[in-house]
């Protein structure tokens, strides 16, 4: 059985809903503790997602609230293993899931670079800069053509995240900002959740030249599995077909650019014949069929993904 890892999930959401208790088996939602160890999970990244609109104020005091509800009802379980820094992610012997903290959408940040600080002594190691609206650091994809790229903020808050060790993810950046993140930074960054854009035109997959500048970055490209960034009819939106994606990103970067970005919880839909997180199974095998080794396999569902992190964690 190949390990796998995975750098985006919204269960978060569900567990401080109350809907889910992650260290049960639930009939709910997409993951939890057991259903990822049945299904071969060695790390998850969770993410911390507030649908923004609502002002600062608002965004600020939701991110905490999750932040807490993350460390209290995931991260500090029995059978969790956080991770902060590279070196937890030595690994020799580790039965626990290695877990770790991000924020989706940095509407929380406002006006207020010093918040990165807090956060990052909260534990969050990656950002995803915006959702798909727009906030104080830059445009996402929902804005449209005539939305800008980063703000003055959004380079600022990149260069102090770089200092403090967080990641930037550029998943839902509009192309604008991607460009200017790209020659800002100073770090590799990645794109945690998005697919690509010459297999399936839908705004938050990427374009073959960006697939090109994160492989150019040494950063990575976690693989999603909402329908609609796989394929636009219902027929091809399998996991078959997301290996088709593997198979484009990996003709225009090296393999080790690749790994999985799952949305699980963050998506209403899932491929054809999935039902939850342990129905990734059939993936390796789709894998093989398309002419990747079984190293390759194994880096891309796993190894590639905490090589990133022992490397780009302080
Ligand atoms: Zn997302």
């Amino acid at each position: 059985m190949y390990p796998f890892a995975d750098f985006h999930c919204d269960t978060l959401l569900k567990v401080a809903g109350g809907r889910v208790d992650f260290s049960r088996l639930n009939k709910a939602g997409h993951l939890d503790l057991p259903r990822l160890q049945s299904a071969g999970f060695v790390f998850q990244c969770f993410a911390a997602f507030f649908e923004p609109g609502a002002g600062q104020e608002a965004a600020l005091r939701q991110t905490l609230f999750l932040l807490n509800e993350a460390r209290e009802k995931i991260l500090t379980l029995p059978g969790v293993r956080w991770v902060k820094r590279g070196a937890d992610l030595r690994t020799e012997g580790e039965k626990s899931l290695l877990a770790l903290l991000s924020i989706e959408g940095a509407d929380f940040l406002g006006n207020d670079p010093f918040l990165l600080e807090l956060v990052h002594s909260l534990g969050v190691r990656l950002i995803t800069l915006v959702w798909n609206g727009r906030n104080s650091l830059g445009d996402g994809v929902g804005v449209g053509p005539g939305g800008g790229g980063l703000t003055d903020l959004g380079i600022k808050a990149l260069k102090i995240m770089e200092n403090l060790g967080i990641i930037a993810d550029v998943s839902h950046l509009n192309e604008k900002g991607f460009w200017q993140l790209a020659g800002a930074a100073r770090r590799p960054f990645v794109a945690s959740h998005s697919n690509a854009w010459a297999l399936c035109r839908h705004p938050r997959n990427l374009k073959d030249e960006q697939i090109k500048e994160i492989g150019r970055n040494r950063g990575l490209i976690g693989m999603n599995l909402c329908p609609s960034f796989i394929a636009e009819k219902r027929k091809d939106q399998s996991l078959s077909t997301l290996v088709q994606h593997m198979s484009h990103i990996a003709s225009l970067v090296p393999v080790d650019c690749l790994c999985l970005g799952c949305d699980l919880d963050g998506i209403r839909r899932l491929p054809l014949k999935m039902k939850d997180v342990r129905d990734l199974a059939p993936l390796p095998g789709y894998m093989e069929e398309a002419g990747f080794s079984a190293k390759e396999i194994r880096a891309v569902c796993s190894a590639n993904l905490l090589r990133f992190l022992a490397e780009n964690l302080e």
